[in-house]
């Protein structure tokens, strides 16, 4: 049964960079809900718009048409309620672990001394137990995106925003994050209205997003419109066992057929 209320409600949003270059329109038009606990990815060619995408969402950006509600409230600046994951490791390198992790504390006015115990909690879930008062230097990329995602969960926030969080990980790493991020998103836990977070994840891998997912959509080439919309009706919990699964195999190339032949209807458009 459709959410009345959608966490997040993106109403026929346009935007537009003033670039030094002139105008580029890197959204247009993009109508979008997400229900409290849906694991949504966005998927697309690189520039059509996803990271804009999201940084609109976390109030990082503004929208130049439309709007968007998060709890039913229109977004105009950065709120505690979304955690924000970057590409890249986003550390500061002369603080410890720990003080990167608790970064998000420092800039919304909290005390830290209350969130030292939580952040210890968030290292050691991740496997960074005894690197808390490492500088990030001393970390592998593999680690130090495993304390930025501590950092985003620091607040303990409801909207978990990702964009490409896993892209510079080898292989294996990014299959253990994968399973890690759905332990923490609440894979186990009740879904419809539980106590699972609400995830936008933004990946580049067809595959990945399909594994991790209840919906994926895909963004046509700049300017990013929502090309299509799929569900993933594969069974929770997932396991490496479903990635290898003939029902995620399937969805995956109909997500890349999709995507093909959005890039082919986008060159007439392109070459003229
Ligand atoms: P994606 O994340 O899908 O690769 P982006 O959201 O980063 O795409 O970018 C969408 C489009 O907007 C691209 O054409 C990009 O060049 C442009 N763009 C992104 N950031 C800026 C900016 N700060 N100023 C001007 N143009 C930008
Ligand atoms: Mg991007």
């Amino acid at each position: 049964m459709p959410n009345p209320q959608p966490l997040i409600r993106i109403e026929d949003v346009d935007m537009v960079y003033q670039a030094a270059s002139g105008p580029v329109e890197a959204l247009r038009g993009i109508s979008l809900t997400v229900d409290q606990g849906e694991f949504v990815s966005l998927v697309g060619p690189s520039g059509c718009g996803k990271s804009t995408l999201l940084r609109c969402i976390a109030g990082l950006r503004s929208v130049t048409g439309g709007r968007i509600l998060v709890d039913g409230s229109p977004v105009d600046k950065p709120i505690p309620k979304v955690g924000m994951v970057f590409q890249a490791a986003v550390m500061l390198k002369w603080r410890s672990v720990l003080d990167n992790v608790l970064l998000p504390v420092e800039l919304y006015g909290l005390n830290p001394r209350d969130y030292r115990d939580r952040a210890h909690d968030l290292l050691k879930l991740v496997g960074l137990a005894d690197f808390a008062k490492k500088r990030p230097g001393e970390l592998s990329g593999g680690m130090q995106q495993r304390a930025s995602l501590c950092r985003a969960l620091i607040l303990d926030p409801p909207i978990l925003l990702m964009d490409e969080p896993f892209g510079a990980l080898d292989a294996m790493t990014r299959d253990d994050m994968n399973l890690e991020l759905l332990r923490i998103w609440g894979e186990q836990q009740a879904g419809d209205g539980g106590p699972r977070k609400t995830v936008v994840f933004v990946t580049h891998s067809i595959p990945e997003a399909c594994f991790l997912s209840d919906r994926v959509v895909v963004m046509s080439p700049r300017p990013g419109r929502v090309a299509s919309i799929k569900s993933v009706a594969v069974p929770r919990p997932r396991t490496m066992a479903t990635r290898v699964s003939p029902e995620l195999g399937r969805m995956t190339l109909e997500l890349y057929n999709d995507l093909a032949q959005k890039n082919l209807e986008e060159v007439p458009q392109t070459v003229s």
